[in-house]
């Protein structure tokens, strides 16, 4: 017998738990959770509205869990100003979904995480930290998000991000980035290395002048 092609693509077995309303305080969420069966990790997936509706072209963030960006506002990164960014741009819409994926660290973990961290504080770039420790410098994968994104019935997105890695991982998966939607980072003394390492190593784009008019970095000298 010819194995079914469907099959053959899919890539990571998901099971829906669980879909539950969340009000928040950019507005009225839904939250589904998703187990992935090889690494018994729970993903959530963070929608509002009738994003799925075959008329329209969802906003679609795809976030990589930061306990230290999103839960303490951590300036290390800008991960927490992403995800509220995301949200905020969503509830605007009235439709949209983020893609919750608990890959900590760029896929390190947690602990790892803030192993580099130290060597960073020690003149490491973000980059040159994760190498050091013995991983790549991203480990993450965007499997999970685009095997949601298509169960939900979605094929076309307009992308909230500044990676593209995350645009050609879902071009790979057969979905359609039709816009890329920028998010302007919020530059902070304690953040602005790491941006500039994303941008220099990383491909993200990011445009500084965006910011620049405004940016007064706080504790520097005026
Ligand atoms: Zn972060």
């Amino acid at each position: 017998m010819t194995p079914k092609r469907m099959d053959f693509f899919h890539m990571v077995s998901l099971q829906h738990i669980s879909t539950t309303r969340l009000p928040t305080l950019w507005g009225p969420f839904q939250m589904s959770l998703y187990l992935e069966a090889a690494t018994a990790k729970e993903h959530v997936l963070l929608w509002m509205g009738e994003w799925n509706r075959p008329d329209k072209i969802p906003l679609v963030r795809i976030h990589s869990e930061c306990l230290t960006g999103d839960v303490f506002g951590s300036l290390r990164c800008d991960c927490g100003q992403q995800l509220q960014d995301a949200m905020n741009s969503i509830a605007k819409e009235g439709y949209g979904a983020i893609l919750y994926l608990r890959q900590e660290g760029r896929g390190i973990g947690l602990a790892a995480k803030m192993q580099a961290y130290s060597l960073q504080d020690a003149g490491m770039d973000t980059v040159e930290a994760n190498l050091a420790l013995g991983f790549s410098a991203d480990e993450r994968s965007f499997v999970v998000a685009a095997e949601i994104i298509k169960a939900s019935g979605v094929s076309k997105v307009r992308l909230l991000t500044n990676n593209p890695a995350k645009v050609e991982a879902l071009a790979e998966a057969g979905i359609e980035v039709v816009e890329r939607v920028a998010i302007a980072p919020v530059l902070q003394k304690e953040n602005l290395k790491y941006i500039r390492t994303k941008m220099e190593k990383m491909r993200h784009l990011i445009s500084l002048d965006v910011v620049s008019d405004s940016e007064r970095l706080p504790g520097e000298e005026g």
